[in-house]
């Protein structure tokens, strides 16, 4: 008797991309809806879907009894495996908390549910996996994401503005209120694809600021800084404050002002010397740092 084969038995041809099933309540009539949420998408596996984010309907929802739609809110973890970077993930707009966890741990439970995303997606691609792309992983927030995978990112830019202006002229005629609300935030977006943002939230450079945040201490992120003397110049600069941006524009203030503070001591490492400028920062004599 041959041995059995099992190639197409269970998941094992075409197994990275990840949808959920949730039932989400018509932010119109109430009725409950059922919604397939993809969270994790392998780019080459699912070229439909790649489609469907550049056209801005991934995540669109339509009730079935008022025909209302609109669009869903989920993480969403990307896999580029013939691109740069491999990794992109967008956050939720907004983190479903379980029932025991406080918002103040909103951020953690954030980062519990990208890493547990990477895991999965670690384990179904298996020995290819690389460490390195978690680090070079890109955040990028949902919205930004067809202008983002573009070939043409300033044509994808404008036709999203366009998009989104559309959207405007109907929600000014449903809802005044709302419409007020959303002109302000559209003002800072326009803002946003004007500058480099783009570009310097898939920087390499991220990756390295973003270890360099997390230094426990001045201490720590001095010795960092020492390492890591691409750090020191008007190019991190750049990249931090597009960082920086585009935390005001998700309204995330407290993380901006964070970033601001060492975007500051970066200046003035650029300004005076990195000794001179932690040590300016601590409130110690430079040659009190080593
Ligand atoms: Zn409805």
């Amino acid at each position: 008797m041959p041995h059995s084969r099992r190639l197409f038995k269970g998941d094992f041809l075409m197994a990275h991309s990840l949808a959920q099933n949730r039932s989400v309540a018509c932010p119109n009539c109430e009725q409950m809806v059922e919604a397939e949420i993809w969270l994790v998408i392998d780019a080459v596996e699912r070229p439909d879907l790649l489609a469907d984010i550049r056209n801005g309907t991934l995540r669109i929802m339509v009730c079935s009894q008022c025909g209302f739609s609109g669009e869903v809110d989920g993480p969403l973890l990307l896999y580029r495996p013939e691109d740069d970077p491999v990794l992109i993930f967008c956050p939720p707009a907004t983190v479903l908390l379980p029932d025991d966890k406080p918002e103040e741990e909103a951020e953690e439970v954030a980062v519990e549910q990208m890493e547990e995303l990477l895991d999965y997606l670690a384990e179904k691609v298996g020995p290819v996996w690389q460490k390195r792309w978690i680090e070079e992983l890109a955040l990028i927030p949902f919205l930004m994401l067809p202008v983002t995978l573009s070939d043409d990112p300033e044509a994808a830019a404008r036709a999203l503005t366009e998009q989104i202006m559309a959207g405007l002229e109907k929600l000014r005629e449903e809802n005044p209120e709302a419409y007020e609300e959303a002109v302000g935030t559209l003002g800072e977006f326009e803002e946003m694809l004007g500058s480099d943002v783009m570009a310097a939230l898939v920087s390499p450079l991220t990756s390295v600021l973003d270890e360099f945040v997390s230094c426990g201490s001045w201490e720590e992120s001095y010795e960092f800084v020492k390492a890591h003397p691409e750090l020191v110049g008007e190019e991190a600069e750049d990249v931090l404050d597009a960082i920086i941006e585009s935390a005001y524009m998700m309204e995330d203030d407290e993380t901006a002002d964070f970033l601001e503070e060492h975007l500051f001591l970066l200046e003035r490492c650029r300004e005076i010397g990195v000794q001179k400028a932690f040590a300016e920062k601590i409130g110690i004599p430079p040659d009190e740092l080593a």
